[in-house]
């Protein structure tokens, strides 16, 4: 039987005395002004900026991630949004003004956008970067410390940001907790103002269980099956190169890649055909020695993979190969797969895509309601019918039409699930508003007194009047 490993003595302290920190530091309302807020927000984009490179080589090591995927996707992002953070933040915290009843003017009645406290952040390795400081920049436009538990399975960009964090942030208010099961169970015994957890729903439940004890608000971020709808209409060399870029991202490692496509049945064999020769052109010295590619996270996702395409019943279109010296894995085709195929029970979360043909569009969408609510529903369509059908008859996190994953890149929108893809949004002032507390306040005016009287006791039929 394998050994739990054990949460260090010396460790449980630390994290204890961090947790203290952190709630010491918010009680003396440092991290409320917010020109601190601003500094700390400008202080992060300098961190990147200035470390660029380091966090480019330590996701590399992790997962063989290409530079351009990791300035794109990861580095450019966060820096982009603090920048817009530190400007937006004096708009977003301001008192919110309403108006109430003329009767109740008098009462000035306002909404003051306050910070909840300190925040936990639990981030997984497929985005490492992105996932742990989306969180930490809305923490500290919010006016909230933050800890940010990082995982196990990036070591070299956990470290990184370890080192990092404290040289360019306030180390009262943000730290990095590095490490796995036993210190992520330590920090969710303790009390936390609000957790943001990405990763897998099997311990989304662990965190939403430790929370619930302290009634600790939580936001998860999970995963799911994000499927993709190719209808007939559409041009299938286009599907087929959009479907891929979300696809190959990461080798697939991405919380809204692409899972399986559901195409029009007489469309089938000429989309499978469109994805094998753009493939050929992504990479036309072959999957396992691109540097365009990156490998599979661990050994133990590789075989979970690896797993997975050896029960399928599906044809393998195309790729199929692995190495699991470089942990490198083709992306591949596996055609004729139908409903009850092993590739369609869980999340691939790799470089695996299943093809299926359906008769009709309702048969499409029947089948993606009979399963979770997806992180994404993707559909490649011109038909207006067709769009609005799906926008009324599903539900998913987000619905993109003809195109993959390139909701990331927007900045005005929420990112979140629903129902088993998770709840809370993140993103700029979604993320601001996830970590504040929108609380009510009012001052009535003593001359208010006139208008007020009938609610005193004893009551009588002239108060009832009123
Ligand atoms: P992971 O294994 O890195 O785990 C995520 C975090 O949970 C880590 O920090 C880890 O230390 C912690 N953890 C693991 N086991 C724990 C336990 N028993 N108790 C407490 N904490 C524990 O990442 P993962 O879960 O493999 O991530 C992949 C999943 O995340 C996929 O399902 C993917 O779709 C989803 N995901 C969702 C989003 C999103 O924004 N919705 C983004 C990325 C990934």
């Amino acid at each position: 039987m394998v050994q739990e490993a054990q949460l260090i003595p010396s460790i449980a302290n630390e994290i204890q005395q961090i947790h203290d920190t952190v709630y010491k530091t918010f009680k003396s309302g440092v991290c409320r002004p917010l020109e601190y807020r601003r500094v700390q927000l400008l202080q992060l984009a300098r961190m990147l900026q200035e470390n660029a490179d380091a966090f480019a080589e330590a996701i590399h090591k992790d997962l063989g991630k290409p530079k351009q995927e990791v300035y794109g996707m990861e580095i450019g992002a966060i820096i982009e949004r603090s920048l817009i953070c530190a400007d937006s933040l004096e708009e977003w915290s301001k008192p919110q003004e309403v108006k109430p009843a003329e009767w109740a003017t008098s009462w000035s009645p306002k909404v003051l956008p306050s910070p909840k406290g300190p925040i936990l952040i639990i981030s997984p390795w497929n985005y490492p970067l992105v996932l742990s400081l989306q969180s930490l920049y809305a923490a500290m436009a919010a006016g909230c410390p933050a800890v940010v538990k990082p995982s196990e399975f990036a070591p070299a960009f956990s470290e990184t940001l370890a080192d990092f964090v404290p040289k360019y942030l306030d180390p009262k208010a943000y730290a990095v907790v590095c490490g796995a099961v036993p210190e992520t169970t330590k920090l969710l015994e303790l009390r936390w103002a609000h957790i943001f957890y990405t990763g897998n729903g099997r311990v989304g439940r662990i965190v939403a269980a430790a929370a619930a004890r302290h009634l600790t608000p939580v936001s998860l971020e999970l995963g799911g099956k994000s499927p993709v709808i190719v209808a007939e209409d559409y041009d299938v060399k286009l599907a087929a190169k959009r479907i891929l870029f979300g696809k190959c991202s990461n080798a697939g490692q991405t919380c809204v890649a692409p899972d399986y496509v559901l195409v029009a049945k007489n469309k089938r064999d000429a989309l499978v055909e469109a994805l094998a020769e753009t493939l050929q052109g992504f990479y036309p010295t072959g999957d396992l020695n691109s540097d365009s590619l990156s490998h599979i996270v661990s050994r133990s996702h590789f075989d979970r993979i690896n797993g997975a395409l050896g029960k399928t019943k599906g044809k393998i279109a195309r790729g199929g190969k692995s190495d699991p010296q470089t942990l490198k894995f083709e992306i591949t085709i596996v055609s004729d797969v139908d409903f009850e195929d092993e590739l369609m029970k869980d999340e691939i979360f790799g470089p695996i895509l299943p093809i299926i043909g359906v008769d009709t569009m309702d048969e499409a969408v029947d089948y993606i309601n009979s399963r979770d609510h997806p992180l994404t529903l993707y559909a490649f369509t011109d038909d207006a019918g067709l769009k609005q059908k799906l926008k009324d008859e599903t539900l998913s996190g987000s619905l993109i039409f003809n195109d993959s994953l390139n909701q990331l890149a927007i900045n005005e929108t929420p990112f979140g699930g629903v129902g088993e893809s998770g709840y809370g949004n993140q993103v700029l002032k979604y993320g601001f508003d996830g970590f504040t507390h929108f609380r009510t306040t009012m001052d009535v005016p003593k001359e208010a007194e006139p208008h007020i009287w009938f609610r005193y006791a004893p009551y009588s039929e002239e108060s009832m009047k009123i």
